[in-house]
């Protein structure tokens, strides 16, 4: 019989661990509870209270608007993008960051669709993140009420999309991982098929970015965006970012031709001119606070080897699979996300019939993890910030909810979002 997994051997793991040291930078919740949430907002690094007060002091009140010329503001999109690059398998020069996710889908998608001089627009229905199909509703109505006939077709699975992709597809907007079951696409096949019909393909990587290993170059992806508040801990309302490949950078106006995408801000031009480079795509203003913030974290993830980051995710979702069925295999929980962890995204799910209640149950147990209807909770596993005796202890917090059923009492059963 297989030795059964202990504290011991948990705390072995983590002495073995290449990243250990990484914890230590980031913040702990007062309540001392286990922060199961990168999938919906990163733990706060240590050092950002302090450089926002810094830029709020010295940047805000006695620069004021000598900041543009005096600290790096303008420049920041680019350095911050240059810190998560190789999280993303993609150069520094492709890739950038700003406004949100939704804006950057909005820009990207309809970017392609016009290098591709229209067609449909595929995406999958049931496991696409809300917004992005908005952002494909609004561009495909918008196109329309100007005489176009472009189409949403909506394929579910992988192998229905796979199947759906013909010639009359311009563009393919993909959640590279669902957001619900963690279920991760294999991208490279995909955008073999994309090429053969010559669609184009959107990928959306906030589950996976800071959190597994991602290959946009090797894979030869197309566009790319994400969310950096998730595994990437930039902080609530961090700005996204995107990536072009080469080969699509500067084929026509960016969608949305804002000043700080002018070849020259300063020269407060009446005539738009892109600039020659990824940089077209930014619109108005950089979010001056917001990519401090986040710098504190790109100052962490740049001495992050991304295979070691992938390795560690590794290693955490698989000790949290075997403790699960370890210590709560009779208890009902049953995991639905995959369990290869190359079709695994950034979270781990589990389903229970009580799943509402058990993740408010966790809550005072000190574990945050997050519900999703009907029945699933989901963990967000930070390979930056968690220890392997942090999985130790968030399943044995999970095994006294259970065994006890202490999720069936009155104070549990509203749910919180
Ligand atoms: C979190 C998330 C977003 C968030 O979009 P914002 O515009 O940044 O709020 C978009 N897409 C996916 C797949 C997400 O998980």
């Amino acid at each position: 019989m297989k030795k059964s997994i202990d504290l011991n051997d948990c705390q072995t793991l983590d002495e073995q661990d290449p990243l250990r040291s990484l914890r230590a930078k980031f913040s702990q919740s007062e309540s001392g509870a286990i922060h199961y949430d990168a999938n919906s907002m990163g733990a706060m690094p240590k050092a950002v209270p302090e450089q926002v007060a810094w830029m709020l002091n010295e940047g805000w009140r006695n620069l004021s608007r000598q900041g543009w010329s005096k600290l790096d503001w303008l420049d920041k999109p680019k350095k911050l993008a240059a810190g998560i690059a190789h999280l993303l398998g993609a150069n520094p020069e492709d890739v950038i960051v700003c406004d949100s996710t939704s804006i950057n889908l909005y820009k990207l998608l309809s970017y392609a669709w016009r290098i591709r001089k229209g067609g449909n627009i595929l995406l999958t229905e049931s496991n696409h993140f809300p917004t992005d199909i908005y952002i494909a509703e609004g561009w495909v109505k918008t196109v329309q009420e100007l005489g176009s006939e472009a189409e949403i077709r909506f394929a579910d699975s992988h192998e229905e999309v796979m199947d759906s992709l013909n010639e009359e597809v311009a563009v393919v907007s993909l959640t590279y991982v669902d957001y619900r079951t963690s279920l991760r696409w294999e991208m490279s096949r995909l955008m073999q098929k994309a090429k053969e019909v010559g669609a184009l393909v959107v990928w959306d990587l906030s589950h996976a970015a800071g959190a597994v290993r991602i290959d946009l170059m090797e894979c030869d992806a197309d566009f790319a965006v994400g969310c950096s508040y998730k595994y990437l801990c930039g902080g609530p309302g961090a700005p996204a970012y995107l990536f072009i490949h080469p080969r699509h950078q500067n084929q026509t106006w960016p969608t949305i031709a804002g000043w700080m995408g002018h070849l020259d801000v300063f020269a407060f031009a009446q005539n738009y001119e892109a600039h020659p480079s990824i940089i077209s795509q930014t619109t108005g203003s950089p979010a001056i606070m917001a990519n401090e913030i986040f710098s504190a974290a790109v100052e962490i993830w740049q001495e992050v080897q991304v295979d070691e980051l992938d390795r560690k995710h590794e290693s955490l979702t698989q000790l949290f699979w075997e403790l699960l069925e370890q210590e709560c295999g009779p208890l009902g929980a049953e995991m639905t996300s995959p369990r290869n962890h190359s079709q695994q995204g950034g979270h781990v799910s589990i389903r229970h019939p009580g799943a509402g209640p058990v993740s408010e149950a966790l809550l005072e147990h000190g574990v945050v993890s997050s519900f999703r209807k009907p029945d699933s909770i989901r963990f967000g596993i930070s390979p930056l910030y968690h220890s392997h005796e942090d999985i130790w202890a968030g399943i044995q917090r999970l095994k006294e909810v259970l065994s006890t059923e202490v999720w069936q009492e009155e104070r549990f059963q509203k749910v919180s979002v």
